[in-house]
This record gives C-alpha cells, structure tokens and sequence, in this order.
C-alpha cells in the first residue's frame, strides 16, 4: 500500500500511532529517519562513521532513511560564491547553488554504505519529491509523497536524501532556509510514517542552554514540543524551529542525539535509557521544572523612533509600512507620553533587515512623524524558557534582579505564558546567559 502524502498524517489517529511505538526506541523491528547535521558529515571519515550509525539500526532490521545535510562549512561557501556573483541575484538561482552542498553528501554516503555492503540509493528533493511553495531561500514543504520511499524502505534498501531541498510550484530547486535538513527529516517521517526521527548532531542532546557557553549546562532526557519550539525560534539552532512545528503537528517522536559517539558502543547509558534528548508531548514529561532552558539571539537589532506625535494610529503608521517590506517586528516597547503631545517607540527587527527597516522609517518620515532614528545591532535577546512557569509566580522578578545584580541594563522585555526574554547589550550575552542558568538551578 502507498503511503498518504504528509499533510494526510496530520490528523490525531496518526500522531496516537506514533506515540504507541516508544518502546521501539531500543527494540523490535522499526521504520526509522535518522538525520546527520553538517560537522557529522563534515569529511569522508565522518562520513564513514555515519555509515557505521546506519548499518548498525539495518543490521538491528530496522527500515532505515537517512537524510543528511551538506559537509559543514559548504553552504556558507556557497551562499558567499552567489553574494560575490551578484548581491541582487535571482533567488531561484541561489537555490540552484546552495542545494548542491547536500547533493554531495548523499552520493557520497551512498557509496561508503554501498562500499559496505548495504544496499542504499540516494534520493534528491525532487526525486522523493518533496514538493515545496515558491518561497526560494526560506521554502515551505507543501507536500512529500512517500510512497516511492516506502516501497525502496520495504524491500530492504536504505534511502539517503539530500535534505534542505524540495521542488517548487514553477518545477524549480527550492531550499528550506537555513538549518533546514531538520525540517526535511522530521517532513520525511512523517510522510512514510516512522516510528522516530533521530537527529544526529555534534551534541548528545538538547541542553539548558547552548552547552557551547556555559559548559555546566546539562542535557535535557526529554523536553515538550512547546518549549523546544520557543527554544529554537528564540536562539538555539540544535533544531529548525520549523521542524519543532512539523514534528508537533505530526506527532514525530524526535529524538536528538550525538554522531560522535561510537557507532558500536551500547546507545543506552547506565540506565538503560537511550543517550539524548526525546522532543515529546506534554504529558509524557516525567519531571517538570519550572525553567527548562536558556537560549540567546544574536541576530537582532533595535531600533528607536524619537518624539513621536502621540495620536491614535501611530503604531500603525510606523509598524504597516514594516509589515508591507515583509519585516518581522519582534519586541515593540512604546513609552506613555509625558506631555501628550510626542512618545518614543523602541522595537526589534533581525539584524539582516536592519538597514532596511530604517530607510523604509524614512520613507515614511512625514506620514509617521518623529523627529529622529535611532538604532543598535550589536544587542541580544535572551530567553529564560519553561512550561512550568504557567503555575510560578516570580520568575520574571528573579530574572530582572538577577541581571541587575550582574550590573546589566534591559533595553526591552517580551514575555509569554512559557518564557520572558530580555534586550540587552551583546557585550554581556555571556554573562547574562550564565547568571541565570544558575540563578534558576540549572547548573549541573
Ligand atoms: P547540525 O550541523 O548537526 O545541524 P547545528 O550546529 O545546527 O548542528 O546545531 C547543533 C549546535 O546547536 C550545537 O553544537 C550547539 O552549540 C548549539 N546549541 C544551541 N543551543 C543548544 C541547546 N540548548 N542544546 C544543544 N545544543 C545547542
Ligand atoms: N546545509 C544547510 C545549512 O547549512 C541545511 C542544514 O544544514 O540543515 O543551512
Ligand atoms: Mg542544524
């Protein structure tokens, strides 16, 4: 039988399938995705470690598709050789560059598989297919048809996707955004129906923050998909916060985890629980903190409109123009006019839309009024993330005191049922980061 294209999985029948087969985590016959991040493939060597990973779940008899991103460092070449080509090129054109980086890797790892001894193929984007919307560069899937896959997975031979590609509308190459293979992997589970999706990294899971920073941070065993998807779209780039989205309307059971470890060595630790993080429902937590995480933002930047007039349809007047340039606003802090008359306005945009945001400001000058502009990029936003807080008092207070007591300034805070994030100088990222993952006893 063919398997249902993605977007028919979505329904709760299918996602309770999926929840049925935790067990299958270390046993029994299973369809896996194992997904390989760019330094797990980053020369032959990894590459043929990979291979070992893959060979040892085909040789546990499991159905095994893998998809893998480009080696680590080729995309970022990629991407430069078309900003050098032209800064204003043609965005179909860039896909058609960018996607080659995974081309690459999956004959690459086809070969080492085949070379031993596993019977494996490589799949690119528009093979499968994966059909994409016409938005090159940053792609949305529309839709995957797995049956293909299915049939290859069922007679034994192992799929090796390109990931971070698919195929748009106008028969083109398009690519999902940056740190998009996530994406490509938990779209691909979903569409042939796997039991997991493993993501393979060069971490051993999701930590309390990036573990890069502050070494004390501890892995997480499992996380909810609603915290996962505040900590990818607030800074953690461990997983595309659009493949927390797909793996929680999909009920994928994802599963992050670490390529470095040896590929034979037992995949469970003393315990006897599998070594990394299970992205999952809710109510599978088996213990509930009330801060799960910290994450930081690099990318932002701030900007202040001085002496506004202070009259009704402002916010629209500055914040319309924004949302016709298809710029995102994120934080807005708009203070209350001391004389009635004029107001400031501070808010957020990514740091690459900056520039930007500031001459469509200008455009607008009259329309809006205000008398100056300014701006800062070299700001963060961090993150203090945790479902726990819905039922806390006090957390917001601890975070403000603690970086006060670090001497640290707020620029301008945002917060939700689940997190409250701060805007501050970038100089003190790090610091801010360590002080209050230990302040919320996150310290291992
Ligand atoms: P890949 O190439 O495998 O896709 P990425 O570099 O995209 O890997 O993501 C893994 C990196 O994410 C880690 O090396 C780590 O520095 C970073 N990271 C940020 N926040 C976290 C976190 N909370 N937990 C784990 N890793 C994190
Ligand atoms: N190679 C792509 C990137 O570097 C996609 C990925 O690695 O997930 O963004
Ligand atoms: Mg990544």
């Amino acid at each position: 039988m063919r398997a249902q294209p993605v977007w028919m999985c979505a329904d709760q029948s299918c996602a309770a399938a999926h929840h049925d087969t935790t067990t299958r985590i270390t046993s029994g016959m299973a369809r896996l995705v194992l997904k390989f991040g760019g330094t797990s493939v980053a020369d032959l060597d990894r590459i043929r470690n990979v291979a070992r990973h893959v060979k040892r779940e085909v040789d546990a008899g499991h159905q095994v598709a893998v998809v893998v991103s480009a080696m680590a460092g080729q995309t970022n070449k990629l991407v430069q050789f078309c900003r050098d080509a032209s800064p204003l090129h043609d965005a179909r054109e860039y896909d058609a560059v960018v996607a080659s980086g995974e081309q690459v890797t999956s004959g690459l790892l086809a070969i080492v598989l085949q070379d031993m001894g596993v019977n494996a193929r490589s799949w690119q984007g528009w093979q499968v297919p994966v059909k994409t919307d016409e938005n090159h560069g940053a792609a949305r899937i529309s839709e995957i048809d797995g049956s293909f896959l299915t049939e290859r997975l069922e007679q034994g031979q192992v799929a090796v996707l390109a990931g971070f590609q698919g195929i748009s509308p106008d028969n083109r190459i398009a690519t999902l955004g940056r740190g998009g293979s996530d994406t490509s992997a938990v779209a691909i589970a979903a569409a042939i129906k796997a039991d997991r999706c493993d993501i393979y990294t060069d971490v051993d899971g999701v930590y309390t923050t990036d573990p890069r920073i502050v070494p004390k941070a501890q892995r997480l065993e499992r996380v909810s998909f609603e915290e996962m998807l505040e900590m990818s779209s607030l800074g953690a780039k461990v997983l595309q916060v659009r493949s927390v989205e797909m793996a929680m309307v999909h009920g994928v059971r994802t599963f992050v985890r670490s390529s470095f470890d040896d590929p034979n060595a037992p995949q469970v630790d003393e315990n006897g629980l599998p070594i990394g993080t299970l992205i999952c429902d809710e109510d599978e937590l088996v213990e509930q903190q009330v801060v799960t995480g910290i994450a930081y933002a690099k990318d932002e930047a701030q900007i202040s409109i001085r002496d506004v007039a202070d009259k009704p349809g402002v916010a629209q007047s500055v914040f319309g123009p924004l949302a016709d340039a298809h710029i995102n606003v994120d934080m807005i802090v708009q203070n209350i006019s001391p004389d009635g008359k004029t107001t400031d306005i501070t808010f957020t945009v990514p740091e690459g839309d900056f520039e930007r945001a500031k001459k469509v400001l200008e455009d607008n000058r009259e329309e809006i009024g205000f008398q100056n502009i300014e701006g800062a990029s070299d700001v963060v936003k961090v993150s203090v993330i945790g479902i726990g807080m819905r039922s806390h008092a006090g957390i917001a207070a601890q975070c403000f005191s603690g970086l006060a007591s670090k001497g640290i300034n707020i620029r301008a805070i945002t917060t939700s049922e689940i997190k409250i994030s701060v805007l501050i100088d970038s100089a003190y990222a790090e610091l801010a980061v360590r002080t209050l993952h230990s302040l919320y006893g996150l310290d291992g």
